[in-house]
């Protein structure tokens, strides 16, 4: 039936991402471990091995952190949030990292509170990845635009860079786990980032083409406090 056929679908999708997390880590081990002989062979120059083993162990690491992002929070603290106060933080958190790139980050909060329900630390992961991304992209520098609006039932952050764009065929990749194009990716943040949206019963639109930039959409539940405390 169809429940069946829902749980061997998520058994796939789990074994996929097992297979691909498995391969990996175990790149990185594999060097870790020559490494490790080549040293107790006893030959000199042991610092610039000490150099490739941890920029090894850093990618194992930084995998292992984006993947604990996905795994359910030992306390779920869902809580009412504005997310004009939730991006400000994530702006000023990225400010130097912006600037350090010859990046601008430009804001319109508007001017009425835009509240959610959900996790705050990982909905501010969200657009701290979609906004890592465009820095990354935009390597001769240039400006993030976000825009905060709000809709009838929804809220909505677009994230407009200035970056190379992407084409059809990379569009239909990004997200999927490990899909990267930087030497020092994860391909992670994008998959962790349309999870959790998902779980805040939201969504994420993407529109690029070469040369026009990328524009990446978060679209979440406005919930207004005060809608709950009057139905209950
Ligand atoms: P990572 O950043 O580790 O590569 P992500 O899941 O965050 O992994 O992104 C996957 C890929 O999507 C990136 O490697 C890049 O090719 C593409 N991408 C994401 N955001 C942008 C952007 N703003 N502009 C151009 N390409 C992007
Ligand atoms: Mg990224």
């Amino acid at each position: 039936n169809e429940e069946l056929l829902v749980n061997s679908e998520k058994l796939y999708v789990a074994g996929q991402l097992a297979a691909g997390i498995a391969h990996e880590i175990r790149n990185p081990l594999t060097s870790l471990k020559g490494f490790l002989q080549l040293i107790a062979s006893g030959r000199k120059n042991n610092g610039t091995y000490y150099d490739i083993m941890n920029s090894e162990l850093d990618r194992i690491e930084d995998i292992v952190s984006e993947l604990l992002m996905l795994s359910k929070p030992q306390v779920y603290q869902l809580s009412y949030h504005d997310l004009r106060v939730m991006m400000r933080d994530t702006v000023t958190l990225l400010e130097t990292q912006a600037i350090l790139h010859n990046i601008m980050i430009e804001a319109e909060y508007g001017t009425e509170p835009l509240w959610i329900y959900g996790v705050e630390n990982q909905v501010k992961q969200v657009f701290i990845n979609v906004i890592k991304n465009a820095i990354e992209a935009m390597i001769d520098g240039g400006a993030i635009r976000i825009k905060l609006t709000r809709q009838l039932d929804t809220v909505s952050v677009r994230f407009q860079d200035e970056g190379p764009g992407i084409d059809e065929e990379h569009l239909a990749k990004i997200g999927q786990p490990f899909y990267t194009t930087k030497e020092k990716g994860t391909g992670l943040g994008l998959m962790v980032s349309y999870k959790i949206v998902d779980n805040h019963q939201g969504r994420i639109q993407v529109k690029s083409e070469i040369g026009q930039g990328t524009l990446f959409e978060v679209i979440l539940p406005y919930r207004y406090p005060e809608e709950v405390r009057k139905s209950s």
